[in-house]
C-alpha cells in the first residue's frame, strides 16, 4: 500500500462499519492515521435491522480503539444507541459519539442519551433520522444541546425513502440545508458511505458534498472491505479512501475576486426582484382564488373541482416543458398553490 500523508483541508472522519477483531481495527487504524484523517470511527455496538446478525464486537473493541489512539494519536468515535453504551465509550477512552440515525428516531432514546452524556468533555454526532423530518432532527440536536454539551456536530446520512432509487438511503439535501440554517454553528458532515450503499456511488455523493457548504465526510473505510462483517458493499479500502480525498474539490465559502463579487451582487439583484414579483403574482393569484371561494359559496357549489385541476395541471406541465422547467418541479409547486387556494375558499 502507498499511503501517503494528504493535506486534508476539510474535516475527515473516517474507519470501519465495524471494530471487528484487533487486527482488523488496528490495520485500518494505522492506514488512515496515515492519510492523515482527523478522527477515526467505528462501530461497537452495531444496531442491526434483523436479528441473528454480527452485532459489533461490544466493549472488548474499546480496548482495540484505545490501542489505535496510542500509536497514532488520532482521537477516536464510536456509535451509542443507549446509556450503557455511553458509560462504557466514556470509560473506553472515545473521544466522540454519535447518535445513528434508528436512535435519533426515537427521543425517548436521545432524551436518556443527553442525559448520560451531560457535561462530559466527548464530542457529539447526531446524524439525521430515517424519515426526512427536519423537526425531529431539530428536536433530537436541542436536547443534546440542552445537556451542556459544548461540540456538537450534524451529520446528514441519508433517509430511508422506501427503495426504488440508485442509492441505499437517498440524501434529501434541503433537510441538511435548513439543519445547517437553524444551527449555523454546527459542523455539518455528509455520510456518503451510507447514502450511496456501494461503493461506485460513495465518490458522486462525496463530491456533492464538497460542492456545497459541507464541513467533512464521514466515511466508512475497511482494511479489507470484501470481508466486513457488516456494510461490505459500501466501505473503501484505504488506497480507495485516499483516491477519493485526494481529487475531491471542496468549494471555498467565497471568494474575493472582484469580477465575480460584482457579477454575483447584480445576479442577485435580479434574483431578488424576481423574487418580488413572484410574491406579488402569487398575492394576487390568492385574492381571485378567494373571489372563486365566494361564488361557489353563493352558489353552494363544492371547493374542489378535480376535473378543472386536472386540466390546469395538465396544461402547466405541458407549458413547464416548453420553459424547460422540470415537470416534477412545477407539479410540486402547484400542488402548494393550490392546497392554499383550497384552503382560503
Ligand atoms: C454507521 O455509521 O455505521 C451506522 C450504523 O449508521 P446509520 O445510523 O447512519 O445507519
Ligand atoms: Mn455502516
Amino acid at each position: 500500500m502507498n499511503l501517503e500523508l494528504l493535506t486534508l483541508n476539510r474535516y475527515i472522519i473516517a474507519g470501519p462499519c465495524g471494530a471487528e477483531t484487533r487486527e482488523q481495527t488496528l490495520a485500518t487504524y494505522d492506514a488512515l492515521a496515515g492519510l492523515g484523517i482527523d478522527m477515526f470511527r467505528a462501530g461497537v455496538w452495531k444496531p442491526r435491522t434483523r436479528p441473528n446478525q454480527w452485532e459489533g464486537a461490544g466493549n472488548e473493541a474499546l480496548e482495540w480503539l484505545a490501542e489505535g489512539k496510542r500509536r497514532s494519536g488520532i482521537p477516536f468515535g464510536v456509535e451509542v444507541g443507549s446509556v450503557a453504551h455511553v458509560a462504557a465509550a466514556i470509560n473506553g477512552g472515545a473521544d466522540m459519539v454519535w447518535l445513528g440515525a434508528r436512535t435519533v428516531s426515537n427521543p425517548f432514546s436521545v432524551q436518556e442519551i443527553a442525559e448520560a452524556l451531560k457535561e462530559s468533555e466527548v464530542e457529539v454526532y447526531v446524524k439525521n433520522p430515517l424519515s426526512a423530518d427536519v423537526e425531529l432532527w431539530s428536536g433530537a440536536v436541542e436536547r443534546i444541546l440542552a445537556a451542556g454539551i459544548e461540540r456538537v456536530g450534524l451529520i446528514h446520512r441519508g433517509f430511508s425513502l422506501g427503495g426504488g432509487t440508485e442509492y441505499r438511503y437517498p440524501p434529501v439535501w434541503h433537510v441538511a440545508i435548513e439543519m445547517h440554517r437553524r444551527y449555523p454553528m454546527l459542523k455539518m458532515l455528509c455520510d456518503p458511505s451510507h447514502i450511496a450503499g456501494s461503493v461506485a456511488g460513495v465518490g458522486e455523493i462525496a463530491q456533492r458534498a464538497a460542492a456545497m457548504h459541507y464541513d467533512g465526510l464521514f466515511i466508512e473505510s475497511h482494511v479489507e472491505p470484501q470481508s466486513a462483517l457488516s456494510d461490505a458493499r459500501q466501505q473503501l479500502s484505504p488506497d480507495e479512501l485516499r483516491e477519493l480525498l485526494a481529487h475531491l474539490n471542496w468549494r471555498k465559502e467565497m471568494s474575493a475576486n472582484p469580477d465575480f463579487v460584482a457579477a454575483l451582487e447584480r445576479l442577485r439583484a435580479e434574483i431578488d426582484a424576481l423574487d418580488a414579483e413572484l410574491l406579488s403574482v402569487l398575492a394576487r393569484r390568492m385574492e381571485v382564488s378567494g373571489r372563486v371561494g365566494e361564488i361557489k359559496r353563493a352558489n353552494d357549489v363544492a371547493i374542489l373541482q378535480p376535473a378543472r385541476w386536472n386540466a390546469l395541471l395538465e396544461g402547466l406541465i405541458g407549458r413547464a416543458k416548453s420553459l424547460n422547467l422540470p415537470p416534477d418541479f412545477i407539479r410540486s409547486l402547484f400542488e402548494l398553490i393550490h392546497e392554499e387556494s383550497i384552503k382560503r375558499q
